[in-house]
């Protein structure tokens, strides 16, 4: 009996209507009438049409956004009000938990299970937890000398164009505006061409839940045309950008022009290690699933994996037996742990990626394979791999794990910063002293001991070195919206 759930009423209806762009409070067509279309992965096949936005669109977008911010609609707000009214979409998203789970499975590919239990959970979560923050953000008074009166404050950023990924549609939409809206900002959101539906369904959303009009903009397009508009707009104040670190590095120079503020959440080759001591039950499954969760297209994935050498072969071989069972198919089947990649663009990246490791020489020992049909890529696991291969350096966003042994814990250290990323990080073991010792010495923005790939929208979330700057929730991401204004009154 198959275990594929039924489409809910709202997706099959939503999916017939047109997907316009959400400028104003209002639904636009594009400008120039263009659209472009995106596909189920698991099938190939056309799931809907989109509005795409051009420089036009972005243009109105903006002038809503800035107008909006101008007007103070929703800057001047009370804050308890503005938290209302996040908790309202809130409510709307868990009202519509299942048709965004849906949305998201059907044009990411990922499994239904993982959008129940994480992404949309982690989404939602956001917007209440940020929610709590509009009425706790306070400045300082400086106490310099009795004569003056010295205090800041802390106000909104302005107008912020957002940039996001297709790896976790709808939970990086929200990591990007719970944040912005709590500081009191407008906002333009452009998701990922390869992911535009849970977004156009969010809007809808925005529109119910009752914020003034232009404060949220949703404006679906490709990158180097809506992206690269916003990230040029003189009126854009600041953008905040999740992908890949070149992408990441053009946005930097070209904000320059306009002075932006700008925010990077890159790319990753993050090391998890597994220390002699590690609770094996756990470890092993956990490094597995720090990989291959969500396709291995995750920033932090934990795609290289450091063994002690005195259980290598045994950890070797269970890696393998946990690949060569994962069940792969249509996300939409309640019973699939591994969908199909995002795009025919990401398989071609990922297969290219596994034939260049046995060109280099490295041992590929499972997976890396195509399936007939839908953009399927079996989890494949590498070895006898050196740590300068383009396997062991470069971000390879798919199910695939290089597994190196080691000797002492000084040279998997070293290793483990050896690369130009440092997002996340991954210790496994039962000895306190080096879970702290080692959790100090990792180059990574996020450490994980004895879990991996974990985050909470109270807790921070960034990189080092080449995987970006800045840090997504917790009270850091607040830094991120604001400027911090001195005003110094003379009391003499
Ligand atoms: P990407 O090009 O960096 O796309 C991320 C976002 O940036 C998308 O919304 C994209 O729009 C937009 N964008 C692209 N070029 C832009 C430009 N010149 N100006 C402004 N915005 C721009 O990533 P991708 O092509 O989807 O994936 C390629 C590789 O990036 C993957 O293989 C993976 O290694 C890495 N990646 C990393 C992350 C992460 O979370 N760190 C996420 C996704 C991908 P369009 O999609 O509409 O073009
Ligand atoms: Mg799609």
């Amino acid at each position: 009996m198959s275990a594929k759930v039924l489409l809910h009423p709202k997706v099959t209806d939503f999916l017939q209507e047109p997907k316009k762009l959400f400028i104003n409070g209002q639904w636009q067509e594009s400008a120039d009438g263009r659209t472009f279309e995106t596909t189920n992965p698991a099938t190939g096949e056309v799931l809907a049409t989109i509005f795409e936005a051009g420089p036009k669109d972005v243009d109105l977008a903006v002038e809503a956004a800035s107008k909006a911010f101008e007007e103070g609609s929703w800057t001047e707000m009370s804050a308890s009000e503005r938290s209302r009214i996040m908790h309202k979409l809130a409510d709307l998203m868990e009202r519509d938990f299942e048709v965004l789970a849906q949305l998201d499975t059907l044009d990411n590919g990922k499994p239904i299970s993982e959008m129940r239990s994480a992404d949309l959970p982690n989404a939602i979560e956001q917007l209440r937890y940020f929610a709590g923050w509009t009425t706790k953000m306070t400045g300082q008074t400086v106490p310099i000398s009795p004569n003056s009166f010295n205090y800041t404050v802390h106000e909104p950023v302005g107008v912020v164009g957002q940039i996001i990924p297709w790896n976790f549609p709808i939970m990086m939409a929200l990591w990007k505006i719970a944040p912005a809206l709590a500081t009191g900002c407008t906002i333009i959101l452009k998701p990922a061409e390869q992911t535009p539906l849970s977004a156009v369904y969010l809007a809808k959303l925005v529109e119910e839940a009752g914020f003034p009009k232009g404060v949220v903009n949703i404006i679906n397009g490709f990158g180097k045309v809506a992206g690269d508009a916003l990230v040029k707009h003189p009126k854009v104040n600041k953008i905040a950008f999740t992908g890949s670190t070149p992408v990441g590095q053009s946005i930097m120079k070209e904000a320059a022009n306009t002075m932006k503020r700008v925010t990077l959440e890159l790319g990753g080759k993050s090391p998890n290690i597994i220390l002699p001591d590690a609770d094996l039950d756990k470890a092993i499954p956990g490094v597995f699933n720090g990989i291959m969760a969500n396709q291995g297209e995750v920033c932090c994935a934990g795609s290289r994996v450091f063994v002690h050498e005195s259980m290598y072969e045994m950890v070797v071989d269970r890696l393998v037996e946990f690949a060569n069972n994962v069940k792969l198919g249509d996300g939409l089947d309640e019973e699939t742990k591994m969908g199909p990649l995002v795009s025919e663009r990401q398989q071609t990246i990922v297969t290219s990626y596994v034939k260049k490791g046995v060109e280099e020489g490295a041992n590929l020992l499972c997976g890396g394979k195509e399936l007939d049909k839908g953009y399927y890529v079996t989890p494949a696991v590498f070895v006898d791999v050196e740590d300068d291969m383009t396997i062991a350096k470069e971000e390879i966003f798919g199910p695939v794990v290089v597994v190196m042994p080691y000797k002492t814990i000084d040279e998997v250290v070293e290793r483990a910063n050896n690369s130009q990323f440092g997002l996340g990080a991954g210790i496994w073991t039962e000895n306190l002293k080096d879970a702290h010792t080692v959790s100090r010495k990792l180059k990574a923005g996020s450490v994980w001991v004895n879990t991996y790939n974990v985050t909470d929208p109270a807790v921070p979330f960034g990189g080092y070195k080449q995987s970006g700057f800045g840090r997504e929730m917790g009270s850091y991401a607040l830094e991120n919206y604001t400027e911090v204004k001195n005003i110094w009154i003379n009391l003499e």
